[in-house]
Parts: C-alpha cells; sequence; structure tokens
C-alpha cells in the first residue's frame, strides 16, 4: 500500500525560542483532533515541518488541515524512499495524474510548468539543480501538455528532498497562520446572536486562545429559538478548536431586577454589568484568564468609550475586544469567511433588547453605575445564575 503525506508549515512562533517544542506538539495535537477515523494516521515532527502520513488518500484533507490555526500551507503528497530512481518515477506518476485530474482538456504545450527542489538533506548526492535536470529529461517527454515556464507556472512539480524521505507534491493550500489554540491558555466569549461576537471568538482563537462560550438567555422574554441560534454559532465555531463548552446562563430574573429598581437610562449598561460580573465567576471555575467580546468603539450606543470604561469596570478579569477597531464592513466579511454571518442573519432577539430603554445613557460613569446598583442585591443575584447556569459540550 502506497503511503499518502500533508506537509504541514507553519510561520510564526508563539514567544520564540524555547516555547518552539511546545507550539509544535500542540499544533500536532490540534491537528490530530481534526483528522479522526483515519486508520494509522502519524501525525509527526520533523525539523520546522510537521508530517501527517496515513495509507488512505489524505488530500481530500489538505483544506481542512490548512484552517487549523498556526498553519501557513499544507501540501498534500507522496513521500518516497530517498533513492533518485523512486523520486523520478513518483514524480512521473503524480504529474500525469495532476494532467488527467486538474488538465482534462489540455492540449500539446498548453499547461505551462515549473519544477522545484528543495535538498533540505545536504548529505543527497545530487545537487537541486541536477535534479531539476534529471526530472525535466524524464518528465518533459512523457507529457507533451507541459511546457516549461518559470515565471507564470500552472503545475508545479515539487520535490522536498528530507533527512529519512522525499516528498513529491505539486499543490500548496495557504493556511490561516496565527498561533495553535491552546498555546496561549483560555478565554471565555460572550457570545450573543449577533454578528460581532462570533468573530471575536475567532480572532482570539487565531491567536491561541481556548475558547469557551458564554450566553445570556432571558427566556421567556425571549424565545427558545435565540437559544438554539446560540447552539449553532457554537457549533460552527467549534470547527476551529479541540475542544468547546458554552455555557447559558438564565438572565431573566437580572433583568427583572434591574427594571423594577435602577433607572431606565442605565438598563443597558447595567446588563452588560452584570454580565461581565457573571461572566468573570464562570471565568474562574474553568480557568479562563481573560473574557472577550465583540465590542467595536462607537458601533452602538452601549460602546462608547466611557460605557465600555463603565462596564469593563464590572470585571474581575483583563478583557479582551479583538474588533475594538474594526468596521462593520470588516467583520461582515470575516464572519462569511467562517461561516457564521448566514447564522448570525436569522432573526432572533437578544436579551439585550429586553425592556430597552427609550434614551439609553451615552456617557455613563463607574460612579453613577454603582449608584444605579445600589437597591440590586448583586451578590444573591449573581450566585442564582451561575448556579442555574447550564453546561453544554459542543461539537462540531
Ligand atoms: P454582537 O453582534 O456580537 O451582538 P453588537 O454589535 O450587537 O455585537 P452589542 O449587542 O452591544 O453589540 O453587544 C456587545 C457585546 O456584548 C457582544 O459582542 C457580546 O460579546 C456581548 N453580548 C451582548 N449580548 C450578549 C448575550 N446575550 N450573551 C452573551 N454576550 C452578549
Ligand atoms: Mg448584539
Amino acid at each position: 500500500m502506497q503511503l499518502s503525506s500533508l506537509l504541514v508549515r507553519y510561520g510564526e512562533i508563539g514567544l520564540k525560542g524555547g516555547n518552539r517544542s511546545a507550539f509544535e506538539i500542540q499544533l500536532c495535537k490540534n491537528i490530530r483532533s481534526i483528522l479522526t477515523n483515519i486508520p494509522n494516521l502519524t501525525v509527526s515532527r520533523q525539523r520546522g515541518r510537521i508530517q501527517c502520513k496515513a495509507e488512505i488518500d489524505l488530500s481530500p484533507f489538505a483544506e481542512k488541515v490548512s484552517r487549523v490555526f498556526g498553519v501557513t500551507s499544507v501540501s498534500p503528497g507522496v513521500p518516497v524512499l530517498l533513492s533518485e530512481e523512486a523520486i523520478l518515477e513518483q514524480s512521473l506518476s503524480s504529474i500525469r495524474n495532476e494532467i488527467t485530474t486538474r488538465f482534462p482538456q489540455s492540449t500539446t504545450g498548453s499547461i505551462p510548468f515549473k519544477i522545484l527542489v528543495n535538498r533540505a538533506n545536504k548529505q543527497f548526492p545530487k545537487s537541486s539543480r541536477q535534479l531539476i535536470g534529471d526530472l525535466a529529461e524524464i518528465v518533459l517527454p512523457k507529457c507533451p501538455e507541459l511546457k516549461v515556464d518559470i515565471h507564470n507556472p500552472e503545475l508545479r512539480l515539487e520535490v522536498d528532498i528530507r533527512e529519512e524521505y522525499a516528498m513529491i507534491f505539486s499543490k500548496r493550500y495557504p493556511g490561516v497562520g496565527g498561533l495553535p489554540v491552546g498555546t496561549m491558555g483560555r478565554g471565555l466569549c460572550l457570545l450573543s446572536g449577533g454578528i460581532d461576537s462570533p468573530v471575536a471568538a475567532w480572532m482570539a482563537m487565531k491567536r491561541g486562545l481556548r475558547v469557551e462560550f458564554i450566553s445570556f438567555y432571558s427566556f421567556p422574554h425571549v424565545g427558545p429559538q435565540s437559544r438554539e441560534k446560540i447552539i449553532q454559532l457554537a457549533e460552527k465555531l467549534a470547527e476551529y478548536q479541540p475542544r468547546t463548552i458554552l455555557h447559558i446562563i438564565p438572565f431573566a430574573p437580572y433583568q427583572e431586577a434591574i427594571r423594577d429598581r435602577c433607572p431606565e437610562s442605565y438598563r443597558t449598561v447595567l446588563y452588560r454589568r452584570a454580565m461581565q460580573r457573571i461572566s468573570s465567576k464562570i471565568a474562574k471555575t474553568n480557568r479562563s484568564k481573560a473574557l472577550i467580546t465583540g465590542e467595536s468603539l462607537g458601533q452602538v450606543a452601549s460602546q462608547t468609550l466611557q460605557n465600555i470604561a463603565t462596564i469593563e469596570d464590572a470585571s474581575h478579569l483583563p478583557v479582551l475586544r479583538p474588533l475594538i477597531s474594526m468596521d462593520k464592513t470588516e467583520t461582515v466579511a470575516i464572519a462569511k469567511k467562517i461561516g457564521t454571518f448566514d447564522l448570525s442573519i436569522q432573526p432572533a432577539p437578544d436579551c439585550c433588547t429586553v425592556f430597552q430603554p427609550q434614551s439609553p445613557v451615552l456617557y455613563s460613569s463607574s460612579k453613577e453605575a454603582i449608584l444605579a446598583e445600589t437597591p440590586l442585591e448583586l451578590d444573591a443575584l449573581t450566585k442564582q445564575a451561575v448556579i442555574e447556569s447550564e453546561k453544554i459540550e459542543i461539537t462540531p
């Protein structure tokens, strides 16, 4: 049985130096977690690359692996023994295969073609230049569809000579970059049904955070479709990391208390402060070191600098806001790319629209917010919300 392989390249190494192996081990783990049910799969580190090998064709999985954070590109190919004969033979067969599958209509001399050799293993007896010559001599006469064009090739033959084998491939799937999920610890994302917070979660994952989710659910003031929407968004986001947890917080009692006992103009700010308080408690039980929100400066009334500051004052943890300086159009473009947009635009009310004030405060202060909260039994309300929270394990 012929071996099939994915050659995985990565770029930035988080914190550099001594962290390199932790970064690589985590990246291998994350890749393994999405390549499930592949018999005899090995995922190993090899001098600045990661190699996935199996006895089935791995090329259908290349795109999936390219979406793992930390990966800069992926090439599906075939590993062969370090002999020139084996390299020539496999190169010819790979290129013939590419021509039939990718260029079925091709005619003589119609496919611009280039050969590249990377001789990482300097013990290999032939130089790159010699090997390119030998490959051209074998491949070109047997593949009349090809014409050499080193500037604008549409088809490449690449040979990567490693320590123990050579890898033959012809495609590079660009990766998403970033850092492997898990290398920067854990964060808790406040996930609403909107467009922004799912994108914020994805961006936090991209920088190496494992992200848990918390969502505030105001049943019966909003219906079960709001809860269902959050679960669907979490399922989509679960595609980007190995394990995903969602906490759903019954928020109606807190909101009713705010409605009944606090000044109307402060309602939204106080809802948000309540979210920060409850999230900080949940984060502690899950070893999350930061909260993540989809806030963007000036986007809505609750996101003036003053309101953002008043809201953050109720958190016990640093608050990360990956979208702080992004325009809505930029966020929408990412939401479409990562597959959350179509879910986010489904109509389902968010808890923040419940008992919405006529004219919400634009320039709040912590001092006034604390004053506005004095009639509330904050500890009891927070505790009740945490006790009644629901924890769901999400699978993509
Ligand atoms: P989004 O599109 O993410 O809802 P938005 O622009 O609508 O953001 P807001 O509704 O003001 O902004 O919410 C700001 C942030 O507060 C959200 O990005 C999210 O992180 C958090 N948030 C709002 N509502 C909820 C909720 N029901 N559950 C959890 N977090 C929420
Ligand atoms: Mg919203």
